[in-house]
């Protein structure tokens, strides 16, 4: 379990932290959301004692980590893949962290197996992909068998398959009773690995729920195709209806169920190809928060650079 209270980081007069408080849980694996420069890596960097907080504390299981006897089985994580000595090879850099706890060959080599890098344990870490690098930094973060995971942004750079192996990694590891905390901006991705989302916006908590929660709240919008757009159109607009149309004979509505459209439209003898009552997605639901916490819109940006 890692706990948060009033975690703060200012760097000068800038505040990258700013007084948060989360819990992530055991048995779960719990998304870490935000923009760019939201504070993720920051609040990341303290829990594993890489930055010191201006305020605050933070612990892994009821500790700092920095005050943990063995710090490769309490926690692991992948912070930055490329922090690995580029002349070593990838069991080298594994035997390196297993010598500094007492961890047998027998764990360096089941890594190494688990994280699919057998073929090229041997090779210098300088000439691997991002992709490889991602597998060695997972694979030094389970090293220590750890209680504790975590991850940031853990499948850039992999292809599906090492996408698809993230997730079930995250999922099992969780369902063993661990704790698994993952940041990413790959929204699809933490809808499908996540069970809990922390979202941040300039160094705030902006959402702390369940994925179901979060994208609990149906979108109330029905996409229809039917070859008379324009009568349907017409039909349904009243007040408290909105219709917008985003393909040719694709029209999208608000304030009015699928059950109603299909009824008025029977009625008057229009035909619908298509019904979808529209869901909303973890996306959106990301999207409507950070909407004014991005630390740089790009809209904005044009417009002051326009005005110069
Ligand atoms: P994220 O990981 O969500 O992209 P970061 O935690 O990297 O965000 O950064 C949060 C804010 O803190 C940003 O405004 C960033 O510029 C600032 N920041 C991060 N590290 C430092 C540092 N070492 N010195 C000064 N400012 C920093």
């Amino acid at each position: 379990m890692i706990e948060a209270r009033g975690l703060t980081k200012r760097y000068g007069d800038r505040v990258a932290v700013d007084d948060i408080s989360f819990t992530v849980r055991p048995g779960a694996v719990t998304g870490f959301l935000g923009p760019n420069g939201a504070g993720k890596s920051t609040t990341m960097r303290m829990i594993l004692g890489l930055a010191r907080p201006s305020a605050g504390t933070v612990t892994i299981d009821g500790r700092r980590f920095v005050d943990g006897p063995s710090p490769l089985t309490q926690a692991g994580a992948l912070l930055d893949a490329k922090g690995v000595h580029p002349g070593r090879s990838a069991y080298h850099h594994l035997a390196a962290l297993a010598a500094t706890h007492g961890i047998p060959k027998r764990r360096i080599l089941e890594v190494i197996d688990l994280t699919g890098l057998s073929a090229v344990a041997d090779r210098r870490v300088g000439g691997f992909s991002l992709g490889m690098g991602q597998r060695l930094g997972i694979a030094a973060a389970l090293l220590g068998d750890p209680q504790v995971l975590i991850l940031d942004e853990p499948v850039n750079g992999l292809d599906p398959e090492g996408v698809r192996w993230v997730r079930t990694l995250a999922r099992h590891y969780a369902g063993e009773g661990r704790t698994v905390f993952l940041s990413s901006h790959l929204m699809s991705e933490v809808a499908l690995t996540a069970d809990h989302v922390i979202v941040i916006g300039r160094g705030r908590i902006l959402a702390d729920a369940s994925v179901a929660e979060l994208v609990g709240d149906p979108k109330e919008a029905t996409r229809v195709r039917t070859t008379r757009p324009a009568d349907l159109a017409a039909l349904l607009g009243r007040d408290g209806v909105s219709i917008s149309s985003e393909a040719p004979g694709v029209l999208e509505i608000t304030g009015a169920d699928a059950a109603t459209i299909a009824a008025e439209a029977a009625s008057a003898g229009i035909v619908l190809l298509e019904l979808t009552p529209l869901a909303s997605t973890l996306e959106d639901a990301y999207l409507a928060l950070t909407r004014d916490e991005v630390e740089y819109r790009s809209d904005a940006r044009m417009a002051e650079e326009a005005t110069r």
